[in-house]
C-alpha cells in the first residue's frame, strides 16, 4: 500500500456513508422476511443463508469504498424486498441448469463438443429401465451366480463382428490405454510414422503409448512405410505390431500403406498380436447408404487383426465407449488387468449399447432406426425441404436485422471419421443489414442470444454471415417456437 492510500483509508467515513452501513439490515433478521421464507422454501436454508451474507456482503464493500467526501448522496440501501429479490435472482443464477439440449446446426453430425451421437428411441427406452430398476449388471440369471459385465455385450459383438470376445471401457481412447498396458508393458509397439496421429482432446498415440508403459518404434516416413520397415523392426522386445486409423486427416500424393493382411502376416510369423485402432469403427458397410467406405471392425477382423479396438459414440450411433473385439486369450489378458476396473462402463452405458447392437441384427432398417445413421443419410433433397418450410418464418423473425437466403452447404460427418469426404447439405444463411463495423456486432449479438435461448442454437460463420445446416436439426418445432427470441433478450 502506499502512504497517501494509507493516509486516505484513514479519513473518517462521512456521516452519509455511515449511516447507509446502519442500514444494512442483519443477516438474521433478514432471514425471517417472508420473501427470505419463500426462497427457502424453493433453494433450502443454506444456499439462501449463504446468498444473503454474500450479498450483503458485497453491498457494505461497495457502500464503505464510497468517497467519503459525501459527494455521492443519490446511493440508498434498497430496503428488504428489494435486497430479496436481487437475492432471488443471483440463487435462481446459481440454481440453473448447466448441461443443456441444443439444436446442432453446425452440419457436423458427430460433433465431440456436442455430446456425438444421439441415441435411438430404443436405447433411450433402455437407459431409463436401467435408471429406475435393479438390473443383473453382474448377476447371471441362468446360474444365479454372480455375473461379468461383459457378458451382457459379448453374445452381441460376437454375432455381429466374428470376434471370439470383446470388452467395454469408457471410450476408445481408454481401450487403446487399456490394451497397450495389457499386451505391451515394457516392451516395443510398432507403429507407422504416418500413424503418430493426434485425435483432438489432447489424444495423441505417442503421448498414450508412454503412459501406457509401452516403448514406441516408429517405422517407415510420414508419407510411405513398406512392410519390410516393419519386419526390420521386430525384436524380441516387440510386443505387437498396431495400425491407427488416420481418422481426422488424410495423406494423397505419393503415399504407401501396408495392407492389413500383409502386416497380419508377418505379426503372426512372429507370433506377435496385430492391434488396429480402428477409431469410428462401423458395423455396417456405409457405401450402402451412399456414404463415402469405411472399414468395418468385422472386414478389419477378417484381415487377420487380433483386436479392433473402437468408439462407440462415433458411426456406431450409440453411448459414448470404447469397444475391444478380437481373439479369447488376449481379451482375458486385458480383463484381467487391475486397470479394466479403473476404465469399466457403467449400467448406463452398458443398457444404451446393448439396445443399439440389437438394432444392427437388422441392416435393412438401420438408417431408420440408429439416429446417427439416420441424419448422416439425410438427403439433400429433404433437408433442403426443410429449409423451405422454415426460410419464411426464419425470415418473419429476423427481418429488421438480417436477411435470410436459402443455401446449399456442405457438412461433414465429424469425429474424425472420413475428414475429407463431405455431405451434400442445406440450410439458411443469415448476413447482416448493417453494413461495416456494425455488421459484426450484430452477427455477434445474434449468436450471443441464439446461445442463450433456452434451447441454445448452434451455427457457424463463415463470409461474414451465420450459417445455419439444418440437416441435425430434429426438434424442428423447438426450434419455431424460440424464434420471438431470436432478436429478444432471452435468458436460459
Ligand atoms: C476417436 C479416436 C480415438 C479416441 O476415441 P474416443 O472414443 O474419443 O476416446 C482413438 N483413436 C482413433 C483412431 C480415433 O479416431
Amino acid at each position: 500500500m502506499s502512504k497517501a492510500q494509507i493516509s486516505k483509508a484513514q479519513i473518517p467515513k462521512s456521516q452519509t456513508s455511515k449511516s447507509l452501513l446502519a442500514q444494512i439490515p442483519q443477516v438474521e433478521r433478514l432471514l425471517t422476511h417472508p420473501d427470505a421464507q419463500a426462497l427457502i422454501a424453493q433453494h433450502g436454508r443454506s444456499s439462501v443463508t449463504t446468498a444473503v451474507r454474500q450479498h450483503l456482503a458485497t453491498l457494505r464493500a461497495e457502500l464503505t469504498a464510497m468517497p467519503a467526501d459525501g459527494t455521492q448522496t443519490n446511493v440508498t440501501v434498497p430496503d428488504a424486498t428489494l435486497l430479496l429479490n436481487q437475492i432471488g435472482l443471483r440463487l435462481a443464477e446459481a440454481a440453473r441448469t448447466r448441461l443443456h439440449a441444443v439444436h446442432n446446426l453446425t452440419g457436423t453430425v458427430l460433433h465431440t463438443n456436442l455430446g456425438r451421437s444421439l441415441l435411438p428411441e430404443a436405447a433411450v427406452e433402455a437407459v431409463l429401465q436401467a435408471m429406475r430398476s435393479p438390473v443383473n449388471l453382474e448377476f447371471d440369471l441362468d446360474e444365479g451366480g454372480r455375473g461379468d459385465r461383459d457378458n451382457l455385450i459379448r453374445p452381441w459383438i460376437t454375432e455381429l463382428t466374428g470376434a471370439e470376445d470383446c470388452t467395454v471401457v469408457n471410450n476408445n481412447a481408454a481401450a487403446v490405454l487399456l490394451t497397450l498396458n495389457s499386451l505391451a508393458l515394457r516392451k516395443q509397439v510398432v507403429v507407422s510414422r504416418g500413424e503418430l496421429v493426434e485425435i483432438g482432446g489432447a489424444f495423441r498415440i505417442p503421448d498414450i503409448m508412454q503412459r501406457a508403459g509401452a516403448r514406441l518404434v516408429e517405422v517407415g516416413t510420414t508419407n510411405r512405410t513398406h512392410l519390410p520397415d516393419f519386419a526390420d523392426a521386430i525384436t524380441p522386445a516387440t510386443a505387437m505390431l498396431m495400425k491407427v486409423h488416420w481418422s481426422n486427416y488424410a495423406i494423397s500424393g505419393f503415399t504407401a500403406v501396408v495392407p492389413e493382411p500383409e502386416l497380419a502376416t508377418l505379426a503372426h510369423q512372429h507370433d506377435l498380436p496385430f492391434v488396429v485402432d480402428l477409431g469410428s469403427g462401423t458395423l455396417t458397410d456405409l457405401s450402402v447408404f451412399g456414404l463415402p467406405k469405411e472399414p468395418t471392425v468385422q472386414a478389419t477382423l477378417a484381415q487377420g487383426a487380433d483386436l479392433v479396438l473402437f468408439s462407440g459414440d462415433k458411426l456406431l450411433g450409440g453411448p459414448q465407449c470404447g469397444l475391444i473385439a478380437g481373439r479369447r486369450d488376449l481379451v482375458a489378458r486385458i480383463r484381467k488387468n487391475p486397470l479394466k476396473r479403473c476404465l469399466r462402463v457403467g449400467k448406463l452405458t452398458l443398457a444404451a449399447l446393448e439396445a443399439v447392437l440389437r438394432l444392427y441384427r437388422h441392416p435393412e432398417q438401420l438408417a431408420a432406426q440408429v439416429t446417427t445413421l439416420r441424419l448422416l443419410t439425410r438427403t439433400r433433397e429433404d433437408i433442403r425441404a426443410q429449409v423451405e418450410r422454415l426460410l419464411p418464418v426464419v425470415t418473419a423473425a429476423v427481418i429488421s436485422q438480417f436477411r435470410v437466403q436459402a443455401i446449399d452447404l456442405w457438412g461433414q460427418i465429424g469425429s474424425g471419421a472420413l475428414p475429407v469426404d463431405l455431405l451434400p447439405s442445406a440450410g439458411l444463411r443469415l448476413s447482416p443489414v448493417a453494413a461495416g463495423r456494425a455488421a459484426g456486432s450484430s452477427l455477434n449479438r445474434l449468436q450471443e442470444r441464439l446461445r442463450a435461448l433456452p434451447m441454445p442454437v448452434v451455427g457457424y460463420v463463415r463470409d461474414g454471415a451465420l450459417h445455419l445446416d439444418l440437416r441435425c436439426l430434429v426438434d424442428e418445432a423447438a426450434l419455431v417456437q424460440q424464434l420471438p427470441l431470436w432478436l429478444g433478450t432471452p435468458k436460459h
